[in-house]
């Protein structure tokens, strides 16, 4: 049995004092939940307070990015020892938003992946595909390119340490939400090719989140599909009610 996960992706979004302040609304807020795990993915650089918010809690931290290399001459960029040092358990890699307008790709996403599982950070890797390609039938083949392009050289143990995003890139900010049944027909799919990467044991431990314009009204139909276990949230997360009602929904 696969516990549902859900994390909060707050992008750049809110000032010190409004991450402090949505921190520690979770915090109360969230202190009953136990059948659901929850993480929360603020800034870098509110990471360190956010962490102390949240401790002592079940909440779980994440980051939004990281370098592959552990220290260096890489101005600007984060490593993966330092989110460890902040208490990181979490980091997502390969978001729509970071292959967009930053540049990364699939071989980028393979060597954070790499990294992050190689300093117990569990990587929240995302695919999905855009409108045209949708539009144009190539769905499942950009799905699979992605998975075995950000997977690539990875063990079976990796690979059971790993989550995936499902995030379709047409559905992400947009309000429009992928139905239940499309969204499940790719996660079944990445399933599949899961366990040919690394066994149907594997595949089977693997959680799947849908991302892309979730909220606390169409959570539970998304997530009583049998291969989505969980949610990448957005702009839902950013408020403390919106974002309890997708964990409880998910519960
Ligand atoms: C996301 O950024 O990962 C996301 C899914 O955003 P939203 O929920 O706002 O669509």
């Amino acid at each position: 049995m696969r516990t549902p996960f859900i994390a909060g992706n707050w992008k750049m979004n809110l000032n010190r004092q409004g991450a402090m302040t949505l921190a520690k609304g979770l915090a109360e807020a969230l202190d009953s939940i136990s059948n659901v795990e929850v993480a929360i993915c603020p800034p870098a650089v509110y990471l360190s307070e956010v962490a102390v918010a949240i401790s002592g809690t079940s909440i779980g931290l994440g980051a939004q990015n990281m370098y592959h290399v552990g220290e260096g001459a890489f101005t600007g960029e984060i490593s993966p020892l330092m989110l460890r040092d902040l208490g990181c358990q979490f980091v997502i890699l390969g978001h729509s938003e970071r292959r967009q307008f930053f540049g990364e790709t699939d071989a980028t996403v393979n060597a954070k992946t790499q990294a992050a599982l190689a300093n117990s950070i569990t990587p929240i890797v995302c695919v999905g595909e855009t409108l045209e390609q949708r539009e144009a039938g190539s769905t499942a083949s950009v799905i699979e390119e992605q998975i075995r392009g950000s997977l690539a050289g990875l063990s079976a143990d990796q690979g059971s340490r790993l989550v995936i995003a499902y995030e379709p890139v047409w559905a992400i900010g947009t309000g429009r939400t992928a139905s239940p049944s499309q969204a499940e027909e790719v996660h079944s799919q990445i399933r599949q090719l899961l366990s040919s990467l690394f066994g149907s044991s594997v595949a089977d431990l693997i959680r799947l989140q849908y991302g892309g314009s979730v909220k606390p009204e169409n959570a539970a139909e998304l997530m009583s599909q049998p291969n989505i276990d969980g949610a990448l949230v957005g702009g839902a997360s950013l408020k403390v009610d919106s974002f309890e009602g997708i964990i409880r929904a998910a519960g």
